[in-house]
């Protein structure tokens, strides 16, 4: 058995070694290394994926999910909404602009922002939502979006970790995360379902006022050659980033299926286990992307759980330990710790296992009987 690793960006990068190499090398031979060709290219062929109007490229996720705030016009005192449990990086762009983060709790069963929690959050002031498809799996954006009209929000959809999953409205019809509120935001941090082999990251939308604006926010607030219309930034994607992106987008899909398919594999082997929650999916096989395959352990101590994984060689990771409200960058006295009881029972309960495209059935096989062995004690 190979050594297992949490993501195997080695063992793909070796399947794909040929068409990325040339892909750099056709960058540094044209030697345009901002803005140039292969950025254009990534554009149009994302833009074609995910059946969006634009994609906007930009230097990471945390700039798109800011930049999409800026696009908006949102101002110093406006709240936002977004869940207790995710990554640091979605609240930190609201607090960043001087928007107020409005912290909210999550489901129970897919771990995403709740609707109910929105709905009690919503003041004068409230001016956006921010859902994130956790893990990969959509939120229920077509609440969201219903909730979003009634009150006159804008809605930013963190998608840096659901790219590619398909949100299923109740007619059945089937569009791209990221796509369906005003504007989306994408990471193409390494470890990502799409991931570069630096910092990348893209805004999508479909409106085309919007775009405009924002292209002009990723490059100092310019729309003509040395006329600052209004305070931008600098948030390019470099060329040699989208040269990889262009070799690895048509893959995507592929890469999405190897991660259900060992999410199944998983599922399967937990089955019986009481102690073990395995991942609720709120579609479709397609709705899930897996970027994070994580479990529930009840009954049984996660902690120890962890080192016992981490003693037999199987990496895994608590994603998230902390819930928003109690980082000390966020702790606002507004809050009642009543709001937060799942966010607060999910982070004494959640682990991670090793999700990427290289795992093969006998390392998965190793994890699940390591972890049923622990429990059955
Ligand atoms: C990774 C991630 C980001 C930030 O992306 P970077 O490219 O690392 O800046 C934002 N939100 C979520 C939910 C993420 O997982």
């Amino acid at each position: 058995m190979k050594k297992i690793q949490m993501v195997d960006l080695k063992g793909q990068y070796n399947t794909i070694k040929d068409d990325v190499n040339t892909s750099i090398q056709e960058v540094l031979e044209t030697t345009a290394f901002v803005n140039g060709p292969k950025v254009h290219e990534f554009q149009k062929n994302l833009e074609q994926y995910l059946g969006v109007k634009h994609v906007i490229p930009c230097a990471n996720g945390t700039d798109a999910l800011q930049i999409a705030m800026m696009g908006l016009g949102l101002k110093p005192g406006d709240e936002v909404i977004t869940a207790d449990f995710t990554f640091a990086a979605t609240v930190e762009v609201i607090a960043l602009l001087q928007l107020t983060p409005v912290l909210v709790d999550v489901n129970n069963d897919d771990f995403n922002i709740n609707i109910e929690a929105i709905k009690n959050a919503i003041t004068p002031k409230t001016k956006a939502i921010v859902p994130v498809h956790l893990f990969g799996q959509c939120a229920d954006m077509e609440a969201i979006m219903e909730l979003a009209e009634a009150h006159n929000l804008f809605v930013i959809e963190d998608n840096a970790q659901a790219i590619g999953a398909n949100y299923k409205y109740k007619n059945g019809k089937k569009v791209k995360a990221g796509t369906i509120g005003n504007v989306g935001a994408t990471s193409f941090f390494p470890s990502k379902n799409l991931g570069c082999y630096g910092d990348g990251g893209a805004i999508f939308t479909n409106d085309d006022a919007l775009a405009h604006t924002i292209r002009g926010i990723v490059n100092h607030g310019m729309y003509e050659r040395y006329h600052h219309d209004v305070v931008g930034v600098n948030s390019r994607l470099d060329s040699i980033q989208a040269a990889v992106l262009n070799a690895k987008l048509p893959l995507l899909d592929l890469y999405n299926a190897s991660r259900i398919a060992a999410a199944k594999q998983y599922d399967e082997a937990f089955k019986a286990i009481d102690n073990v929650v395995t991942p609720f999916r709120n579609g479709d096989d397609d709705s899930h992307v897996f970027h994070q395959y994580t479990l529930r352990i009840h009954g049984a101590d996660r902690d120890a759980l962890a080192k016992h994984l981490n003693e037999k060689e199987i990496p895994c990771g608590v994603y998230y330990p902390i819930p928003l409200h109690k980082q000390k960058a966020y702790v606002d006295e507004r809050y009642n710790e009543a709001d937060f009881t799942v966010t607060n029972q999910l982070v004494k309960d959640v682990i991670s296992l090793p999700m990427h495209t290289e795992l093969e059935a006998d390392q998965i096989e190793y994890i699940t009987s390591t972890i049923i062995n622990f429990i059955n004690g």
